[in-house]
């Protein structure tokens, strides 16, 4: 921490008279005051934790804040930062190069570089030149850095910190990456990316590179608390994403996958104390899937598993004044509502207890039709506690014969209508929505945020803080 600041800070403020508000200054002698203590405070930011989730609708969070009212008696502590002393908020214009609304790669490109790319693009902008991103600027500050995801790890949002490719599907590229940039600290799916098949047939392990570079590597929950260290550390739980929060909690073969709270400490705990201090970005990835699958238990689930890290990143920064917070989405996912349901709309609140009847994800459902490509009932009574019929069975059935990428369109044609019914949980597409978001900032720099913004402009707020040469 830097000790000087207090100290500076004292000095200002009896310097400028604001401490004992003692002097009436003039109004110009004000600003310049302020702008006075906005320089001062920039650049002191040792740390960065940027904790977002991917896809949170306006609506997904209104869901979740009824759901937590009634089914908890409690608040989410999204809704409590409202009321959290300290912080700053902006409103945020997420759109894209080319389109008002955003994909997560140019999404978290924009942050990461400071300039908007085209949907699809990692750092690089239209003419295929690499924008240096936020790890990078890091780095050569000696900070740490940190990636946490329930995605693969190599998936659009942390590569938006860390990466350069012309398109977010080249993740072996982007894991590769990870290796040659040495990022510090690497939790999150996507295990398929670390065994890359090459031209000539041979297969490159990158774990054993990553060990060969010092890193510990881990694929469980057990093996990534079991060992406190301070080196550097890739863990991988799943080949893919890492199961939905819904399906960990309530099928007891994903036991030993750890969530999203889990990580986030792991990394902190990691990062914690490094010399020049670090910069983590940690991703609740999964509400933007269950909101392209127009799922509602998972998305609920999802969420909520995101909103659980809130308190661990106030604690660190609580202990750490030296840290700057940022909680923010990239954009909206599916259009997720709880809708005016029943007579005067009184079945609102009913049809919020009727979700906790769902007990997995669709892709959960769709892990069980994909081993024989069979149709059965079982699956669905399980997950969804609905019997189906012989029109529904027909439609997930002709999904499973033409081989279709993911089987969620098929079960919301089977099963949509009867869900909306029950959850009162309605949509508006599978697709993004070009929605404002929340952004909320805490710590040395957040002073600096605007009541309205635009996703790029963020990058400079942050490496502002930090005090990093760009
Ligand atoms: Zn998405």
């Amino acid at each position: 921490m830097d000790t000087s600041t207090p100290s500076s800070r004292r000095q200002f403020l009896k310097l400028s008279g604001l401490a004992g508000a003692t002097t009436i200054l003039p109004s110009a002698q004000v600003g310049a005051a302020l702008v006075e203590e906005s320089k001062l405070s920039s650049g002191r930011a040792k740390n960065l934790i940027f904790l977002m989730v991917d896809g949170l609708c306006n609506g997904t969070l209104g869901l979740g804040h009824h759901w937590k009212l009634r089914n908890e008696n409690a608040s989410l502590n999204w809704i409590k930062l409202f009321e959290r002393q300290g912080v700053r908020r902006g409103f945020q214009d997420t759109a894209s190069a080319n389109s008002p609304v955003t994909d997560s790669a140019a999404a978290a490109s924009a942050w990461g570089s400071g300039e908007r790319v085209n949907n699809g693009r990692i750092n690089t902008d239209s003419s295929g030149h690499d924008l240096k991103p936020l790890f990078s600027y890091a780095k050569e500050a000696g900070k740490a850095t940190g990636l946490v995801t329930t995605c693969r790890i190599t998936h659009a949002t942390p590569a938006g910190f860390s990466a350069n490719v012309s398109h977010r599907d080249m993740e072996d590229a982007i894991a590769r990456q990870y290796l040659e940039r040495e990022i510090d600290v690497l939790l999150g799916g996507g295990a398929r990316h670390f065994k890359q098949v090459q031209k000539d047939g041979s297969v490159t392990d990158y774990l054993s590179l990553f060990k060969a570079k010092g890193y510990e590597v881990a694929t469980d929950a057990s093996a990534l608390t079991a060992v406190n260290g301070r080196s550097r550390m890739l863990g991988l739980f799943s080949d893919s994403h890492i199961p939905y929060a819904i399906d960990r909690k309530n099928d007891p073969s994903h036991k030993n996958i750890p969530g999203l709270s889990e990580m986030f400490r792991a990394a902190l705990s990691r990062l914690d104390g490094s010399k020049d201090g670090f910069v983590l970005q940690v991703e609740g990835g999964r509400v933007d899937h269950a909101g392209h699958a127009n799922d509602p238990g998972a998305i609920l689930h999802e969420f909520l598993e995101f909103d659980d890290c809130i308190p661990i990143a106030l604690e660190h920064i609580e202990q750490n004044p030296d840290t700057m917070l940022i909680i923010t989405t990239d954009h909206g996912t599916g259009g997720c509502q709880l809708d005016g349901a029943g007579e005067a709309y009184l079945d609102s609140g009913p049809a919020l207890d009727r979700i906790n009847y769902l007990k997995h994800s669709f892709e959960w459902i769709e892990e069980h039709y994909r081993k024989n490509g069979q149709f059965s009932p079982a699956p669905v009574k399980e997950a969804l506690g609905i019997e189906s019929t012989l029109a529904q069975a027909s439609i997930v059935q002709a999904a499973l014969d033409a081989e279709v990428e993911y089987l969620s369109g098929a079960l919301n044609r089977a099963f949509g209508q009867q869900l909306n019914k029950q959850t009162a949980v309605g949509w508006s597409s599978t697709g993004h929505t070009s929605e404002c978001v929340e952004l909320f900032a805490f710590g040395p720099g957040s002073e600096s945020l605007p009541a309205f913004f635009k996703n790029c402009d963020l990058f400079s707020i942050m490496t502002d803080a930090l005090g990093l040469r760009v």
